[in-house]
């Protein structure tokens, strides 16, 4: 009954992050205009707002234009959902007799699966990082992983290697080589992840980067001067490692002998 209560919860948050990241690409501010067709502005009807339902009966088109509704809408809806409740089964096991610390980590995984979609989907789409997105988003990482008790120094000593790994590059290469939105990325993600966390994500970044590059590639869909969005790469690796970078970081340090 619970599982089904947050699928419902990652379906709702998913639909709102959709408005989010078509309001940061359009650069409208108005958050009171109603939701509705980028190609034709038909308001939307409150049966047309179904996260995932309302896509399927429409057959993916607009009612009134008939052009096709970006697949966007149902894989963000669809995909928030899923790690809401990848979330949700990874933690519950912890819950304590009260279940308090444990709420308080769940809540800050959606939370950070909710800017890490946004960062997602508008680098993917647009090749933009948002500040006003990943600076609000460090600092919240930062006051709620201390509440959590990790150590303010540790999470800022990670922040300043996620964010002055892409400084050097972005210093080296005079900005060629990455944005100046990756480095506020790497910041946010040392908030997120802490230490040694930090450096497996960055590390499976460059993996994921790497193998797709390669794949477009040998495909003959990118050429070798081509821009990638790493932002996209980042905030998936930092899903990875957020869920399932703890086992890992084991496995390294017993390989170490620690
Ligand atoms: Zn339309």
């Amino acid at each position: 009954m619970t599982a089904f209560l947050v699928v419902l919860l990652g379906l709702a948050i998913g639909s709102f992050l959709n408005v989010v990241i078509g309001r940061l690409r359009s650069g409208e501010t108005g958050w009171r205009s109603r939701s509705h067709c980028p190609e034709c502005r038909t308001i939307l009807r409150p049966s047309e707002l179904v996260p995932l339902v309302s896509f399927l009966l429409l057959r993916g088109k607009c009612r009134s234009c008939k052009k096709p509704i970006s697949w966007q809408y149902p894989a963000v809806e669809f995909s928030t959902a899923a790690l809401f409740l990848l979330a949700y089964v990874l933690r519950a096991p912890l819950l304590g007799p009260d279940g308090s610390g444990t709420l308080l980590v769940l809540l800050r995984d959606w939370f950070f699966i909710s800017v890490l979609t946004v960062v997602f989907v508008v680098d993917l789409r647009d090749m933009v990082v948002f500040d006003s997105v990943t600076l609000p988003a460090a600092a919240i990482a930062f006051l709620a992983n201390v509440a959590l008790g990790a150590k303010p120094l540790s999470l800022l000593g990670a922040a300043a290697i996620g964010g002055g790994f892409f400084l050097l590059q972005y210093a080296i290469s005079r900005g060629r080589w990455i944005g100046g939105g990756d480095i506020r990325i790497g910041a946010m993600m040392g908030m997120m992840l802490g230490f040694p966390h930090v450096l497996l994500a960055l590390f499976a970044a460059y993996i994921g980067g790497a193998l797709v590059a390669l794949s477009l590639l040998a495909a003959g869909k990118a050429k070798w001067s081509g821009q990638m969005a790493f932002g996209t790469f980042l905030s998936a690796a930092t899903v990875l490692a957020l869920f399932f970078g703890q086992p890992v970081v084991n496995a390294y340090a017993s390989l170490l002998g620690y």
